[in-house]
C-alpha cells in the first residue's frame, strides 16, 4: 500500500500541468498515475485548427478578464465566479505553456495574433495547428519528467477509496502484473478526461473511456451532465471534418450498407437549390457543433439529414473530394462562401484540387492514417465530441461534495450550454493552477485516519477482486450501452424514449455490478463498470432535464410526440442542473448560477488578505 500526499489521477494536458504547478509549488510528495503518456484525448486528439482560447493580447484590441468571463458566462448555466476564475488565470496558463516551448504562433514584435472562434466576441482564439493539444502535451511531459515527477504507466483506476465523507486514495489495476494496488493521499487530483467511452459514435480517440462514474458512484456532485457536443466526423480514422474539410465543398454520398447504390443525398432536401446546399456544406467549416438554433435554417440542418441517413434509413454516409457536387455553380453560392473561396484562390478544380490549394496538411493527415482522398471516399457520421458539463467542483476545483477530490480538465463540468471553441483547453490548465496551489497552501499535511483509510482500501480490493472473477461479456455490455447512448442521449432526445434507455440503462449496471468480468478482460472490466454506471447518471440528467421543460438547447434537440424541435425556455439558462447518487439512485435539482463577482478591491485589503492565507478561505461553491 503506497501513501503519497497529492495523487493525480490521468496524464492530459490537465493532470500533467497540475504534477507540474505542484511541484512548482514545493508539494513534492506526488505520484501521476495513468493508464499511459500516450492516452488519452489531449495526446491523441486535435482537429483542422485545433483552439486554445485565452484573453486577447494582441495589437490595440482591447481585453480584459471580465469581458473574457462575460462571454465564458454567457454560455449559460455558468457560474460567474468560476468563470471569472478561468478567464483570470487564463493568461498565466498561456503564458506558462508558452514558456514552455508550445509553439504558439507570434509576429516579428512577439505579438501573439489571435483569431474569432464559435461563440467568441473577440480574436482570442490561437493554435498550434492540427495537434495543439498535443504539443501542450509534449511540452508538460517533457517538464514533468525533468522535474522528477515520480510517474505510474499501465494503471487503470478501479475505484476510489473514501472514507469520513472524503476521499483518501484508489485501487488501480496494474496492466503488466495484474496486480491490485492501493494507493493512499491526502489529496486525489482527478484529470481523468471526458466520457469518451460512452457513445458508440464517437470523435473521441479509441480507447479513450473516461473515468467519471468512479467518482459519480461515490457521491461527487456533477453538474450540466446533458450538455454535450456532437458534430461530423469521420470514423475510420476519428477526426472532425471541420474548417477546410467542408469550405472546398465535397460531394455527400449516402449508400447501402454494402457501399451499394451510391447517392447524393442532400438534394433530396436541397432540390434544386443547390446554391444554399453548397453555401451550407460551407458554413459547416467553422460552425462545427451541432447546434440547435442553426438546425431548421441554418447549417445544422446538413447534421440532420446525415443523421437520418444513417440512423433512420440505415445508410453509410460518405464525403467524396474526388469530384464536384453535380451542378456545382460558383457564382450560386452565398457571398461569404463565393468570397472566403476567391479570396483563397480556390475557385477552380475539384474539392480535392481546393484542398490541396488551401489545406495540403488536410489530405496528408488522412494519408497518415491510411485513408486516400484520391482514391475513396471518407466514411463520416454525427459523433460526440465533448460534455461541456462534468463533476462539480468550487472555486478551488475541490468536490464540493466528496472533499479531497479536486476534478479538473474536461472531467469538470465548469463549461454550460455553450462555450467558446477552444476553452475546454483553457480550462484544464486553469483548474490545474488552482488545485495545486489551493493544495500547497491548505493541504500540504495529511489529516486522515490512517488505519482507518487502510481498511477501507482493503474492502475496495475485495470488491474489485469479486468483481474480477465474473463471467459477463465485456464486448457485448459495451456494445450495449454505447449504442443505446448514440441513440437516446445524442443530438436528438425524445422523452419517452429517454425513459426507457433510462430502464435499461439501469438494469444494465445491476446486471454489470452482480455478474462481473473474468480476469482476462482486466482493465477493459473496470471501464465497463464506471461506464455503465456512469451512462446510468447521464440517462437520469437528460430525463430530468427534458422533464423540467428546458426544451432545445446547445447542442441537444428535445422533439415532441411529433418528432418537431421543441424551443428553448432560455430561463433555465440562469440555472445549473446539478445531479448526484445518494441512497441507491441518481438525484437532481437546479441551482441558480452564481452571478459574475463585481471587484473593486482595495490594493492594500487584498494585498493583507493574501499574506493571511485569507483568500484560501472563501468558500464559494461549497454548498
Ligand atoms: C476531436 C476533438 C477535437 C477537439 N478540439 C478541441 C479544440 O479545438 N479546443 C479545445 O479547447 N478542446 C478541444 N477538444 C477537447 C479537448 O481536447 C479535451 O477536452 C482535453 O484535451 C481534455 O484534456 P484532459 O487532460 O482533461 O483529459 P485527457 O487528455 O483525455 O486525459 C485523461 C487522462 O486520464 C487517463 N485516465 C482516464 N481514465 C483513467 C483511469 N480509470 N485510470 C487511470 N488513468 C485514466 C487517460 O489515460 C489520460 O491520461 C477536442 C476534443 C476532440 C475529441
Amino acid at each position: 500500500m503506497r501513501k503519497v500526499n497529492t495523487l493525480i489521477i490521468g496524464s492530459g494536458a490537465a493532470g500533467l500541468a497540475a504534477a507540474l504547478r505542484l511541484n512548482g509549488e514545493g508539494v513534492k510528495d506526488i505520484l501521476l498515475l495513468s493508464e499511459g503518456l500516450s492516452r488519452g484525448t489531449s495526446i491523441n486528439t486535435g482537429s483542422d485548427k485545433q483552439t486554445y482560447y485565452k484573453l486577447g493580447i494582441y495589437g490595440k484590441e482591447p481585453d480584459a478578464p471580465g469581458l473574457l468571463a462575460q462571454t465564458l458566462f454567457d454560455g449559460g448555466s455558468v457560474h460567474g465566479d468560476i468563470a471569472l476564475i478561468e478567464a483570470t488565470l487564463s493568461l498565466r496558463c498561456f503564458m506558462n505553456l508558452a514558456n514552455l516551448g508550445v509553439p504558439f504562433p507570434t509576429d516579428e514584435f512577439g505579438q501573439y495574433i489571435g483569431y474569432k472562434t464559435d461563440h467568441d466576441p473577440k480574436r482570442r482564439a490561437t493554435s498550434c495547428g492540427p495537434y495543439t493539444s498535443k504539443e501542450m502535451c509534449l511540452a508538460l511531459i517533457k517538464a514533468v519528467k525533468a522535474a522528477g515527477v515520480e510517474i505510474w504507466e499501465n494503471r487503470t483506476a478501479g475505484e476510489l477509496v473514501c472514507c469520513d465523507d472524503r476521499v483518501c486514495g484508489v485501487v488501480a489495476l496494474n496492466s503488466d502484473t495484474g496486480a491490485l494496488e492501493s494507493i493512499l493521499a491526502e489529496n486525489v487530483i482527478f484529470a481523468t478526461g471526458g466520457p469518451g467511452g460512452l457513445y458508440a459514435q464517437s470523435v473521441y480517440p479509441c480507447g479513450h473511456s473516461g473515468a467519471i462514474g468512479l467518482a459519480l458512484e461515490k457521491g461527487c456532485s456533477a453538474q450540466n451532465l446533458p450538455e454535450s457536443q456532437f458534430g461530423m466526423a469521420s470514423i475510420k480514422f476519428r477526426w472532425n471534418v471541420s474548417g477546410t474539410y467542408m469550405q472546398v465543398l465535397p460531394r455527400f454520398i449516402s449508400t447501402a450498407p454494402d457501399g451499394s447504390d451510391p447517392k447524393e443525398f442532400l438534394r433530396d432536401h436541397f432540390g434544386d437549390d443547390i446554391g444554399k446546399m453548397n453555401s451550407m456544406v460551407f458554413l459547416k467549416g467553422y460552425q462545427w457543433p451541432f447546434d440547435v438554433r442553426k438546425a431548421e435554417n441554418g447549417s445544422s440542418v446538413i447534421d440532420l439529414l446525415v443523421h437520418h441517413e444513417t440512423a433512420v434509413r440505415k445508410r453509410r454516409v460518405f464525403l467524396d473530394y474526388r469530384s464536384n457536387p453535380e451542378g456545382l455553380d460558383f457564382s450560386a453560392l452565398s457571398p461569404e462562401a463565393y468570397t472566403y473561396l476567391e479570396r483563397s484562390g480556390a475557385l477552380f478544380g475539384t474539392p480535392l484540387e481546393r484542398l490541396e490549394k488551401m489545406n495540403p496538411g488536410a489530405i496528408s493527415l488522412y494519408a497518415d492514417h491510411h485513408i486516400d482522398l484520391h482514391s475513396e471516399m471518407l466514411e463520416i457520421a454525427v459523433c460526440a465530441q465533448h460534455n461541456n458539463g462534468g463533476l462539480t467542483g468550487n472555486i478551488w476545483y475541490e468536490s464540493p461534495t466528496l472533499k479531497s477530490l479536486f476534478p479538473i480538465g474536461e472531467v469538470n463540468g465548469s463549461h454550460g450550454v455553450t462555450r467558446p471553441g477552444g476553452s475546454a483547453l483553457n480550462a484544464g490548465q486553469v483548474g490545474a493552477f488552482r488545485a495545486a496551489e489551493f493544495i500547497a497552501h491548505c493541504r500540504k499535511e495529511n489529516s486522515f485516519d490512517m488505519e482507518k483509510a487502510e481498511r477501507a482500501a482493503v474492502q475496495v480490493k475485495k470488491h474489485l477482486e469479486k468483481f474480477l472473477s465474473g463471467s459477463r461479456d465485456v464486448h457485448a455490455d459495451r456494445r450495449e450501452f454505447q449504442e443505446r447512448m448514440t441513440l437516446y442521449a445524442g443530438h436528438l432526445r425524445e422523452h419517452s424514449s429517454v425513459m426507457e434507455a433510462l430502464d435499461a440503462a439501469k438494469a444494465l449496471f445491476f446486471a454489470v455490478e452482480q455478474g462481473g468480468y473474468p480476469a482476462k478482460f482486466g482493465a477493459q472490466a473496470l471501464m465497463n463498470r464506471q461506464l455503465a454506471f456512469a451512462h446510468w447518471g447521464y440517462l437520469s440528467a437528460i430525463a430530468f432535464q427534458i422533464s423540467s421543460g428546458t426544451g432545445s438547447r446547445g447542442s441537444a434537440a428535445v422533439l415532441d410526440e411529433n418528432g418537431n424541435i421543441t424551443p428553448e425556455n432560455e430561463s433555465f439558462r440562469k440555472q445549473i442542473l446539478e445531479t448526484r447518487f445518494v441512497n441507491g439512485d441518481f438525484h437532481h435539482r437546479w441551482v441558480p448560477c452564481r452571478p459574475l463577482p463585481e471587484t473593486d478591491g482595495w490594493f492594500e485589503n487584498i494585498w493583507a488578505d493574501y499574506r493571511n492565507g485569507n483568500v484560501y478561505k472563501t468558500s464559494a461553491g461549497d454548498k
